[in-house]
């Protein structure tokens, strides 16, 4: 087994890196940023996102692992004093792992400038950056609302305790296979109507987002800001790829959300 770490640079997650590496020196376990088998994230949940953004390339052949060093994360189950039996773990049970869904995004131009493609782990935004943004969001090619306001969020499930949540989005239970789209300070009133609630969108449909205006665009995939010009539409579905990860500790999903938000037990 090879093994990448991925560390923020907080002076606890460098210390707990150094400790990692002696440890698999001591296990005889191959460090590898170019083929590893297995990624080690150590810091939060945003280190996590960008360990998935530098390895998503390899997502059939990689599993993640986080280990949090501040508060526990959503990815990151493992805590800093559990780095030997972390190791131990990944040793012995080699195939036991949890999968979750990814978002496919699809950003389509007016003119000939070829679609961008992105995967994202939490969720993708589109806002507009200094007026109201007007777009038509259709469901499975059928035009559903003629959306007004700041923006629209759309997010995978184990992305739905995120900048979803502060949209006002459900909490999705991540063994659900699906993806949510939810406003971002819709604008509502006798001309300009929207549905008004976030909606779960099930992994058979796809949304495209039509822009009706060509500029100053702000979307956003996890941590990546893209600012783009004549941009046309976005496209929206569940990702054929699936994020892994190696060793993963059942802790009650409802359980973690409870730790998160109202209070630690
Ligand atoms: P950051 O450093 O601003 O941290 C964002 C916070 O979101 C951290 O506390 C992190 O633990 C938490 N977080 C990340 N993923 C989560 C998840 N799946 N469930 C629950 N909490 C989660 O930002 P970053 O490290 O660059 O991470 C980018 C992510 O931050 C984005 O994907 C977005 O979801 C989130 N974010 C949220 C808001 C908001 O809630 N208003 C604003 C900006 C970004």
């Amino acid at each position: 087994m090879k093994v990448a770490i991925v560390h923020n640079n907080e002076q606890k997650s460098r210390r707990v890196t150094q400790q990692l590496l002696a440890l698999l020196e001591q296990k005889q376990i191959e460090v590898s940023e170019t083929d590893p088998e297995l990624i080690i994230s150590v810091g939060g949940d945003g280190t996590l996102l960008s360990a998935f953004h530098r390895f998503n390339h390899r997502l059939n052949d990689v599993k993640f692992l986080g280990v949090h060093t501040g508060h526990l994360g959503f990815y990151t189950d493992w805590r800093d004093y559990e780095l030997e039996e972390l190791v131990s773990s990944f040793l012995i049970e080699q195939e036991k792992s949890i999968s979750y869904p990814l978002l496919d995004v699809t950003i389509k131009f007016c003119d000939d400038v070829p679609d961008r493609h992105f995967l994202a782990l939490n969720e993708s935004t589109i806002k507009r950056s200094n007026r109201t943004m007007a777009a038509d969001v259709y469901i499975k090619d059928e035009l559903f609302e003629r959306f007004r306001g700041d923006g629209l969020s759309v997010s995978t499930p184990t992305g739905s305790t995120a900048y979803n949540k502060s949209v006002g989005g459900a909490v999705i239970h991540p063994s659900i296979n699906a993806f949510q789209l939810a406003e971002i300070a819709s604008l509502n009133n006798r001309v300009f109507r929207t549905l008004g609630s976030p909606m779960v969108i099930a992994d058979s449909e796809w949304v495209s987002i039509d822009l009706r205006e060509g500029s100053d665009y702000l979307i956003t995939v996890d941590q990546l800001n893209i600012y783009q010009e004549n941009v046309d539409s976005i496209h929206y579905r569940i990702a054929d790829e699936r994020i892994h990860f190696a060793s993963y500790k059942h802790m009650h999903f409802w359980h973690r959300v409870k730790d998160a938000f109202i209070s630690e037990d």
